[in-house]
């Protein structure tokens, strides 16, 4: 994604416009503005539409409001090209538009003194749902993969779950004067907000990375979740009147969004954490809160409804599986972290080759067990010649690309057990274990034809004397690589018997 002036400030309303410098601010600015405008009109409609009187007027506010939303939501995405997943931002834009039909035709309904339950207006308020759905799915989207938010919303989800079965769904479904299509239509809005809640959490558990539009959007949300929840309870109870707090709750939410897709935010990227290690102290205080809902839910109702304490089972068994999947990938994780730290512990980063820490463990082992079990073991020097020069004549990234290629190139033809190990610059260092200088010349006198693009390179060889120290040890190779240098390169010296 392009830089963008809102993306550093992600914390969106904290710092104050900017209003001097160039138009990037000044564009960052009025954006704010006008996400602050739509968010304070849309309240504004909101407060109207609670406190004057339930009518023709007040519907007819109420239907404009909603289409009005849906249109600042899909002219955000027009006007603003560059803005975070557009096609999240026009579903929501699509759900506003439908519930406004679903209100056209309930207040229609309503003010002819007709209230059917289910009628159409819940077809389209129930298709209002999904596209939420959709939406926040989307946005949660992130570059550098999951970071286990969705199963962590998930957790908190199947517990919040359980928790409005007990409350909500399970007193319809026990009502003996209900019908199916009744029964269908009243307890697929709770469990369709039981479906929200987990993306909602996705998002907030996402939302380390401070994106005020996703703050808004989620505050939209949970009004409209409460709003909900408000209506399913007054309705069951009696008490719900349309043009009161609840409907006054689904139009702030309403606002909300609009809100969030001005906002200069709205073009930032949600990104998770780097390592899903690391779990923030705010979701695990979450999860633990929701992990003692479902056997809180069982305490409540064992003995009085076993329907619920199967419900609540099932949930449990849910749980637990998502429990052992993020455990599992908490491990995989960890292995896959240690197995790369290890690595890099022990290996050259240019040529891949062991590095000067790894040699000195492996030489100490091979010392030990050459003493121990009196077995030969030998130690080549190796060192580049003239590699100035051809740095000088081909340049450093050649030099780089020649000290790979003959790392590839000995290695090769070195057995397991050697240990080839880049000592510095173009100096190497192999351990030979279990064979003696004879036969580690004919080795190294091999390696020697395998350096590339015709270079050579000098070597000096020395047998391991039981009791001497690896720095004398590898102190002796070096003399005699400074002795094949000294006599002209190209060549292998032994220290034990001094020719070539
Ligand atoms: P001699 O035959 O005496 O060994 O001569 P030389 O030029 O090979 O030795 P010298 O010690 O004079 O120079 C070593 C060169 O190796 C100098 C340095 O630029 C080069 N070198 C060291 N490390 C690297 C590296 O990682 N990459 C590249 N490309 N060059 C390196
Ligand atoms: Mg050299
Ligand atoms: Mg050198």
């Amino acid at each position: 994604m392009p830089p963008d002036p809102a993306m550093n400030d992600l914390s969106g309303t904290r710092r104050a416009p900017s209003r001097v410098g160039g138009t990037r601010d000044g564009n960052s600015a009025s954006a704010h503005g006008r996400a602050g405008q739509l968010l304070a009109a849309g309240l504004a409609v909101a407060a109207l539409y609670v406190v004057v009187p339930y009518g023709l007027f007040a519907s007819a506010v109420y239907v404009i409001a909603t289409a009005l939303a849906a249109l600042a939501l899909a002219l955000a995405t027009r006007r603003r090209p560059r803005i975070f997943c557009p096609a999240a931002w026009n579903l929501i834009a699509c759900a506003l538009a439908l519930a406004a039909v679903g209100h056209g035709i309930w207040y229609w309904l309503d003010l002819r003194g007709l209230e059917p339950f289910p009628s159409a207006p819940d077809a389209f308020y129930l298709a209002v749902y999904p596209l939420f759905m959709a939406a926040l799915w989307m946005l949660g989207r992130q570059s550098g993969g999951d970071d286990g938010a969705f199963s962590d919303a998930l957790m908190v989800g199947i517990s919040a779950g359980v928790l409005g079965w007990a409350l909500l769904i399970a007193p319809h479904i026990y009502d003996p004067d209900l019908t199916v299509v009744h029964l269908l239509v009243s307890t697929a809005y709770p469990v369709a907000d039981l479906m929200l809640l987990p993306l909602i959490l996705r998002l907030v558990f996402l939302h380390r990375t401070r994106i005020a539009a996703h703050l808004f959007l989620l505050l939209g949300m949970l009004a409209y979740l409460v709003a909900d929840l408000l209506y399913a309870h007054g309705n069951s109870t009696g008490w719900y009147a349309p043009g009161g707090i609840t409907d006054g709750l689904w139009l702030a939410a309403y606002a909300l969004f609009m809100a969030a897709a001005w906002h200069p935010s709205a073009f930032a990227e949600p990104r998770s954490r780097a390592s899903s290690l690391e779990l923030s102290r705010r979701r695990l205080l979450v999860l633990g809160a929701a992990s003692v809902l479902v056997p809180a839910v069982i305490l409540f109702t064992a003995g009085t409804d076993v329907e619920i304490v199967r419900v609540a089972a099932i949930g449990s068994i849910l749980l637990f599986l998502l429990v052992m999947h993020r455990m599992s990938g908490l491990i995989r994780q960890t292995h896959r972290q240690a197995e790369a730290l290890e690595r890099i512990s022990r290996t050259d980063p240019l040529t891949g080759a062991a590095n000067r820490r790894h040699l000195e463990r492996e030489l100490a082992r091979e010392m030990t067990r050459a003493e121990r079990n009196r077995t030969p073991l030998t130690l080549a020097f190796l060192d580049l010649d003239h590699f100035k020069q051809f740095n000088d004549t081909c340049g450093h990234s050649a030099g780089d690309e020649l000290l790979r290629e003959l790392v590839a190139a000995w290695r090769n033809v070195l057995r397991p057990t050697d240990v080839l190990a880049r000592f510095g610059g173009e100096e190497f260092i192999i351990v030979f274990p279990d064979i003696d200088g004879r036969q580690c010349h004919a080795a190294v006198e091999r390696l020697r034809t395998l350096v590339p693009q015709g270079q050579t390179c000098s070597a000096g060889i020395a047998e391991f004397r039981p009791g001497e120290s690896a720095d004398a040890f590898i102190e002796r190779a070096d003399q005699a690589l400074y002795a094949a240098k000294h006599q002209g390169r190209n060549r292998i010296v032994r220290t034990d018997t001094a020719v070539t």
